[in-house]
Parts: structure tokens; C-alpha cells; sequence
């Protein structure tokens, strides 16, 4: 019999109890034991009542509320070897070692650093006496399997992560509302939306909104983009658009990598069309609420399959992330997919914006 414990790190997103449940569900159904670590990685490091037993009817109805009930954090001890060392004897008192992360890049990075120090770590445990040679004698490895948990859908080696098809529902509901407000006074309206890195939020809503531009940090706009965009909404107007939408990634970046803000668009369409602009920031709208039936259901087939992983588990395998890959669930090399996803923020830095437009396997004609 295995223990096996979920948790959920970084930022929130809807869908990470359907993951939750899922793990929680299909441990105690292959026959083992299931808990949750609560408040992310400061649950591990700091153990106690933060590590709890999970039966069967505790994650009941878990599927339809948004966040995370288990809670997330940001826990700067877990970055330091002594806060891991802290994590590795908590696991070991509680007989765990199978760990489900459900986070976005930095809680998977995590998770895989903890796995590779994971002997050192025991070896430590016993030298310093916290532990005694029999304590962790039967926890030679530890499993670890990584579920994306990130609203941004910024992950490589994945389609969707878990929470992005929620945020952008909100997203788009959120401009349907503004659309009528804005056509009734004809007015136009920036609207800026989350995403870090990541353009997927604001190229999805755009396109799903009929938005009549938008800025991404992967794919800067040309140089002289105000005429450019102020002639294409002039001709949308022209064509009898009563209302503008401009939509604006939190990250949006000119070529020259200085920021491309909402206040800035909302003066040039002031300045040189003389509309009538308002700037709609939607916050943390985006991350609430709960999660559209695609997280429910990518949430719960890859909260399964990352619990078959971590059973099936073989020493030499290298952690898997859950992914989601045309239409099928699938098992890709964790540290692959984060090094990819980290390349991207190192390619806009270096202005190199085709290969990160390449790795987020998103190349297409100008
Ligand atoms: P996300 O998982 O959403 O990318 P963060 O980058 O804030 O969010 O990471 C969440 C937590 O994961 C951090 O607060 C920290 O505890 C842990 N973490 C992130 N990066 C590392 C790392 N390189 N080594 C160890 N722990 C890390």
C-alpha cells in the first residue's frame, strides 16, 4: 500500500480541486492511501496538521468550486535546502512517497529538484540524527508526477493548462459585457488581460471577441504600430463598428522589450482618433469563479493518470508532467517542458522573437 499526497502551488487556478479530487479519489480506488499537503510547499516544509489523511467523501462536490481549498502559497523556505530538508523529514513521518504537484513552472521546478536531492537529503536526515536509519530505510526514491496547474496557458509540451479555458471564459463574458456598453456610447475600450509570458489569454479572447487588436509579449507589433492599429480601427469604424477593443497582455513588450502599457494605447486612440477611451484592467476576475466543463474534465483524466504514474513508477524514468496532447492525455519529461517554457522568457529577452513564437509551437505567417 502507498501513500500518495497531492498538492497545489504558485497561483491559483480553476480546476485545481477537480485535480485534487481525482488524485484524492483514484489512490484510495487503486488501493492506497491518499493525502493532502495544504498551503503548498509551506505545508511541507512545515508538516503538523498541513499534511492531512484524505477519504473518499472529503473532496465531495470539490469539482464545482473555484480556487484551491487546499491553498497555495509562495514559500521561499522551500527554495533553501534547509526548508527541503525540513519537507523530506515530514514525508518520511508520514510514510509518503509519492508527491502530486499542481502548479505552474516554479512549483514544478521545485518538485523535480526535491526528487534528485531526495537521497541526499535522507542521508543528511540520518547524519544529523533527525531520523534514524530505519525511519528511512524503506523510502529509497521518491515519485514525483507534475499536473499544470496556471490560468496563463504558458506551459510547453502541453495544449491547455489547467484553469486556462476558465479565465478565458471569464475573459470573454467580461468583454461581451463591455461591448455593449461600449457601442452604445461608441466608444472604444483597452482592456488588459493576465498572463505573464504568455499571449494565449489575450490572443484567445481577442480572436474569440472579435477584438480589433491586440499585444502579446511573444510577437512585439511592428515599429510605427500607433498608425498601424489606429488604421485598422478606422477602417473597422468606417465599415460601421460602433465600438473599439483593444486587448492588452499584462506582459505586452514593443521591440525594443519597453513595456507596451493599456494607459499609453488608450492616448494614442485619445490623441490621433479622438474616440471617447476607457481602460478596463479585469484583475483578478480572471483567476475566480468556478471552473468551465474543459477543466473539470482535463483536471480529473490527468489527476488520474498522474496517480497511474507515480504507481508505475520505475527508478530510472524521469518525473513526468501531465500533459494534454491533441485530445490525448500524455506523459512528457517534466524538466523538457519547464526548461522549454523557461526559453521562452529567455528568447523574448533576447529579442529573438521567432523562437519564442517556436516554442510555443505557434509559428505563423506575418
Ligand atoms: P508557479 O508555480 O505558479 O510558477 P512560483 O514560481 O511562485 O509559482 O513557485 C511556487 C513555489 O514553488 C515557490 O514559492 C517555491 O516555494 C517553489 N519553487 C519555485 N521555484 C523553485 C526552485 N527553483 N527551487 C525550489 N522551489 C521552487
Amino acid at each position: 500500500k502507498r501513500k500518495i499526497a497531492v498538492m497545489t502551488s504558485g497561483g491559483d487556478s480553476p480546476g485545481m480541486n477537480g485535480a485534487v479530487r481525482a488524485v484524492v479519489r483514484s489512490t484510495i480506488a487503486l488501493g492506497h492511501e491518499a493525502y493532502c499537503i495544504y498551503e503548498g510547499y509551506e505545508g511541507l516544509v512545515k508538516g503538523g496538521d498541513l499534511i492531512k489523511r484524505m477519504a473518499w467523501e472529503d473532496v465531495r462536490g470539490w469539482l464545482s468550486e473555484g480556487g484551491t481549498l487546499i491553498g497555495t502559497a509562495r514559500c521561499a523556505e522551500f527554495r533553501e535546502r534547509p526548508g527541503r530538508l525540513a519537507a523530506a523529514k515530514n514525508l518520511v513521518l508520514n510514510g509518503i512517497d509519492g508527491l502530486i504537484v499542481c502548479g505552474g513552472d516554479g512549483s514544478l521546478t521545485g518538485a523535480d529538484l526535491f526528487r534528485q536531492e531526495w537521497t541526499g537529503l535522507l542521508e543528511e536526515l540520518v547524519e544529523t540524527e533527525e531520523l534514524t536509519p530505519d525511519q528511512v530505510a524503506p523510502f529509497k526514491t521518491l515519485n514525483i508526477a507534475g499536473l499544470v496547474g496556471s490560468i496563463d496557458n504558458d506551459m510547453s509540451s502541453t495544449d491547455a493548462t489547467i484553469g486556462a479555458y476558465s479565465s478565458l471564459a471569464r475573459i470573454c463574458q467580461a468583454v461581451d459585457y463591455i461591448d455593449m456598453t461600449a457601442a452604445s456610447h461608441q466608444r472604444a475600450f483597452v482592456i488588459e488581460v493576465m498572463g505573464r509570458h504568455c499571449g494565449w489569454l489575450a490572443v484567445m479572447s481577442g480572436v474569440s471577441t472579435g477584438a480589433d487588436y491586440i499585444f502579446i509579449p511573444e510577437k512585439p507589433p511592428p515599429e510605427g504600430w500607433e498608425t498601424q492599429m489606429c488604421d485598422t480601427i478606422s477602417r473597422h469604424r468606417k465599415l460601421g463598428k460602433r465600438k473599439t477593443i483593444v486587448i492588452v497582455a499584462e506582459g505586452a513588450i514593443d521591440r525594443n522589450l519597453n513595456a507596451i502599457t493599456s494607459n499609453y494605447v488608450m492616448e494614442v486612440l485619445v490623441k490621433r482618433l479622438k474616440l471617447d477611451t476607457r481602460v478596463t484592467c479585469l484583475g483578478h476576475v480572471q483567476r475566480g469563479g468556478t471552473a468551465v466543463a474543459y477543466d473539470r474534465m482535463l483536471s480529473t483524466l490527468q489527476g488520474v493518470e498522474a496517480v497511474k504514474a507515480i504507481v508505475k513508477a520505475k527508478p530510472e524514468d524521469p518525473s513526468p508532467m501531465i500533459a494534454i496532447t491533441e485530445n490525448k492525455i500524455t506523459r512528457k519529461p517534466l524538466v523538457e517542458a519547464v526548461e522549454m517554457t523557461k526559453g521562452v522568457a529567455r528568447a523574448i529577452k533576447s529579442k529573438d522573437f521567432a523562437q519564442a513564437m517556436h516554442l510555443r509551437d505557434a509559428e505563423f505567417d506575418e
